[in-house]
C-alpha cells in the first residue's frame, strides 16, 4: 500500500492520492507480488512518460499500464536465462543505481530511464519497454535534462578494505563508526590510517 501510494504521489507532482485511487490500484495489481511491485511500476511510469513526451500518451498513468509491463516482463523473463538482479555498475560514469537513472526534464518532472551503461543494457535486454527507451547518456547531451539526484559517490576501494580488515578485530558497528567519524574529520576525504 506505501509503495503504491509513494508512486502515486510521484505522478500527482507530491498531491496526494485519494484513500479510493489507492484501492483501486491496490486491488488491480494484487496478482503481481510484492517483491517485483516496485520495479514494475517504475517501469510503467518511464515507459508512460516516453509516450507522453512523444505525444503518443496524455493524462495520468493507470493501473493497466502497469499490468502490460508485468505481462510483457512476465514474458521476455520466462524466455531470457542469466540471474535476475541487474548488475551493479562499479565504473559507470554516471553513477547509477543498477541500470537506472532519475532524471528530470526542463518542465521538472522526474522519470526513469536505463543507463548507458551496461547495467542499462541487461534492462533493455529483458524488456522491449525497457530497449525502446532513449538512454541517459543521450538524455543528458540535451542540457534541458539533468540528473534528478547527485550522481552516486561510491567509497573507494582501499576504503573498503579498511573498513572490512578493522570489522574484523572490532566489529562492523564500531568500524564503521570510527570511519564516518573519520570522514568527517577529515573534509578532504584522506583515506583513513589504522591505528
Ligand atoms: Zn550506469
Amino acid at each position: 500500500m506505501r509503495l503504491i501510494r509513494g508512486h502515486l504521489e510521484a505522478v500527482t507532482r507530491g498531491r496526494s492520492p485519494t484513500g479510493e485511487r489507492i484501492g483501486v490500484w491496490f486491488r488491480e495489481l494484487e496478482s503481481i507480488p510484492d517483491g517485483d511491485l516496485d520495479a514494475v511500476i517504475r517501469e510503467a511510469r518511464a515507459h508512460h512518460n516516453e509516450a507522453c513526451d512523444r505525444g503518443r500518451r496524455w493524462g495520468q498513468i493507470t493501473p493497466d499500464d502497469v499490468l502490460a509491463v508485468w505481462r510483457l516482463r512476465r514474458a521476455s523473463l520466462s524466455k531470457s536465462s542469466g540471474g535476475s538482479t541487474p548488475p551493479d555498475s562499479l565504473e559507470c560514469p554516471l553513477g547509477c543505481e543498477s541500470g537506472q537513472v532519475l532524471l528530470v526534464g526542463s518542465d521538472g518532472y522526474d522519470f526513469v530511464t536505463t543507463c548507458s551503461c551496461e547495467s542499462g543494457d541487461w534492462w533493455a535486454e529483458r524488456s522491449p519497454l525497457w530497449a525502446s527507451m532513449t538512454r541517459a547518456g543521450a538524455y543528458l547531451e540535451n542540457p534541458a535534462f539533468k540528473l534528478a539526484r547527485p550522481k552516486r559517490e561510491r567509497m573507494p576501494r582501499t576504503h573498503i578494505d579498511w573498513l572490512e580488515k578493522r570489522a574484523e578485530a572490532v566489529g562492523h558497528r564500531t568500524a564503521m563508526k570510527e570511519y564516518v567519524d573519520h570522514v568527517e574529520r577529515s573534509k578532504e576525504g584522506r583515506e583513513p590510517v589504522e591505528t
